[in-house]
């Protein structure tokens, strides 16, 4: 069966990594991609942009192609979006169908700090996206948790529901959406970091341009 992979975060803004890690990850795995807007993220500081100027960005950056859904059940359920939680519902609605959790390796090296952490390995596979600038080691209870689960073929997660993690070696894009809030709140214009569309509609990035406090460009 053809998995359905999930691409969380805070989205703020989408930014074009964003969009090519969640494409090339839907080509490596032949799987569907949804990308998953959090509401009240548990593990970092509040985002800049309100939930629907976020919803408002990733619909202008999806149109026009067909391969990459939106799926925002964790706004619609309001308080903090644990994805073991997501996960459990996706379950129910999806039964056996193999269900993938894309990471990129900087969110993927921090899990042992998530709610639950260890039954998202029971509850999905995890399809871990490399991303340039963090070579951090994984901590050794997590490197353990994987040593069993690891799988080179992306192909191999259409075999069973979960339980896998396969690593996923997409285009390096040094690309952070902490970057571009930097630009914009700096009065700069990332045009080519950013899908097109984003600039079609001033309010779209009107809250970073406003942005009082820049925060240091990494
Ligand atoms: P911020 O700079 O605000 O932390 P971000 O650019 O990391 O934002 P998120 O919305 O936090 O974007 O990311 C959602 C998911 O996409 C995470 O799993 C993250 O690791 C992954 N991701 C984001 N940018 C990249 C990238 N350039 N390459 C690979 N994965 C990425």
């Amino acid at each position: 069966m053809r998995p359905l992979a999930i691409l969380g975060g805070t989205f703020d803004p989408i930014h074009i990594a964003h969009l090519a890690v969640a494409w090339e990850a839907s080509e490596l795995l032949d799987a569907e991609v949804r990308l998953m807007p959090a509401a009240v993220p548990p593990h970092r500081p509040p985002p800049v942009a309100d939930a629907t100027t976020r919803v408002a960005m990733l619909r202008a950056a999806l149109r026009g192609q067909d391969r990459l859904g939106l799926d925002t059940r964790e706004l619609a359920r309001g308080g903090p979006s644990y994805t073991i939680d997501t996960l459990t519902e996706l379950r129910a609605e999806e039964g056996d169908r193999p269900i993938v959790l894309l990471l990129g390796a900087d969110a993927f090296a921090g899990l042992p700090q998530w709610h639950r952490w260890q039954a998202l390995f029971e509850a999905a596979h995890i399809g871990v996206l490399s991303r340039p600038g963090g070579a951090r080691a994984w901590p050794a209870a997590l490197a353990e948790e994987v040593a069993a689960r690891q799988v080179a073929d992306p192909r191999q997660l259409h075999g069973q529901p979960s339980g896998n993690v396969v690593e996923l070696e997409v285009t390096p894009l040094d690309i952070s959406a902490t970057r571009i809030r930097s630009l914009l709140a700096a009065g700069r214009d990332p045009r080519y970091l950013l899908p097109d569309a984003l600039f079609d509609d001033p309010a779209l990035l009107a809250p970073y341009r406003e942005h009082a406090l820049p925060e240091q460009l990494p």
